[in-house]
């Protein structure tokens, strides 16, 4: 943090501008913020231009909730698809400047694919551990792709975490793991990005899926900076929304109000939040009270469903970022989020780093039939099922196919 305190107008426009220049670090929706990141040299930054990610609206969910105004920022729009390259585009810089040649994470998928790329790009070498078929296919073939030494380990995420902690105690390898106190200096600056794109209003509510939980907290700081500055006068209420199947925090808090954490064995479909021991359970917890938010949890129907009703806004997204919207529901309907409320989602995946789960939802073979719920659910997540139709090769056929889809009513 610079010793004078920063003129918050002078640095909007400052970071505005930087947007326009052919210079990397400018381009960077990160570095771009370099003021308020506590990184230095600048000279040597590995980036892909990540960040400057859309903020977008999503009406019809908006109208089916009964609230006036509903947005979404997709960090899936990041380079390699996740919101992870926020963070990793500061901690591989450091990994470079301290002169590592190894770099190595656990991951339920997306920090790997991440790493992978970041390390490629700064010509270090990576290693991922992940769990054996545990992760969605895109991201194993990104890790692959961008050249990771990637090790499949016959345990579950919270496994990976063990074995690396013993790894990095006997190697020289520099840990990208998310407790990786620059990864969340990275990851803070997608909450500069949300006050931007709302004009430095403040929106109501932050709604953020959580796995390892340093997400939440990394946006907190963000936005806690902010009104420190002078920036704002509020901060938002900032929510974090769990699988049912790994759902430690949201225990923790029925249970004890955060007090303490009790370990779960995390099973859930939506991979990238199948964490049963979240690293940053604490950091979280500060981040739920001082802003006033909530923890809520969601099943896999809900999941499903609000998956689908994001696709079909034409946005789309991968199953972990799609809690954010099953767990908004539960907020408006019990009014803890006001119709005249602004809320904003983090989209935290792409749509394309688990699309077997899509096609599995769209064919009807995801869910079990006792997840599927009662004949009205039923109804409800059929209603969005769009199964690729099979015809000969005949103009007839086709147009008999469009002609019934048109009698049909229009897709939700
Ligand atoms: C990593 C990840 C999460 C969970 O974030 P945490 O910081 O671990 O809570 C959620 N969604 C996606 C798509 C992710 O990659």
């Amino acid at each position: 943090m610079p010793k004078n305190r920063p003129n918050p107008s002078a640095l909007r426009y400052l970071w505005q501008e930087r947007r326009t220049s052919t210079i990397g670090i400018d381009q960077s929706g990160v570095w771009r913020f370099r003021d308020l990141l506590p990184i230095v040299p600048h000279d040597r930054v590995v980036t892909l231009r990540e960040g400057n990610t859309p903020l977008y609206e999503m009406p019809k969910s908006a109208a089916a909730l009964g609230l006036n105004w509903l947005l979404a920022k997709h960090q899936g729009m990041n380079p390699t698809g996740s919101f992870k390259d926020t963070g990793m585009t500061a901690a591989l810089s450091v990994a470079v400047a301290s002169g590592f040649e190894w770099v190595a994470c656990a991951s339920t998928g997306n920090t790997s694919a991440a790493m992978a790329a970041y390390a490629a790009r700064a010509g270090l070498r990576s290693m991922v551990l992940i769990p054996e078929g545990k992760i969605a296919w895109g991201k194993l073939s990104q890790a692959m792709d961008y050249g990771s030494t990637t090790i499949q380990l016959r345990t579950d995420f919270d496994g990976c975490v063990r074995v690396l902690s013993e790894i990095v105690q006997r190697a020289p390898v520099y840990l990208l793991n998310s407790v990786n106190p620059y990864r969340l200096e990275g990851q803070k600056t997608p909450a500069f990005e949300i006050l931007e794109q709302c004009e430095w209003q403040v929106p109501h509510h932050v709604i953020v899926p959580g796995g390892n939980l340093a997400n939440c907290s990394a946006l907190g700081k963000g936005f806690a900076e902010m009104m420190h500055l002078g920036f704002i006068h509020r901060v938002p209420k900032i929510s974090v929304i769990q699988a049912e199947g790994a759902n430690p925090l949201y225990q923790s808090m029925q249970a004890n109000g955060g007090a303490s954490l009790e370990p779960v064995t995390a099973n859930t479909r939506a991979s990238a939040i199948q964490i049963g021991n979240p690293a940053s359970w604490k950091k979280a917890v500060k981040i739920l009270v001082s802003t006033g938010g909530w923890c809520e949890q969601v099943s896999e129907r809900e999941i499903a469903l609000a998956k689908a009703e994001i696709g079909a806004e034409g946005i789309g997204c991968e199953p972990a970022s799609a809690v954010t919207l099953a767990g908004l529901k539960k907020l408006v309907a019990d009014g803890r989020v006001g119709k005249e409320e602004t809320a904003v989602l983090l989209l935290t995946g792409h749509t394309l780093k688990d699309s077997e789960y899509t096609i599995k939802y769209h064919l009807g073979e995801l869910l079990t039939e006792a997840e599927m719920g009662s004949a009205e659910d039923r109804a409800q997540l059929n209603g969005l099922r769009h199964a690729p139709i099979v015809l000969d090769a005949d103009a007839d056929a086709v147009l008999r196919a469009i002609d019934s889809q048109a009698r049909s009513a229009m897709p939700a």
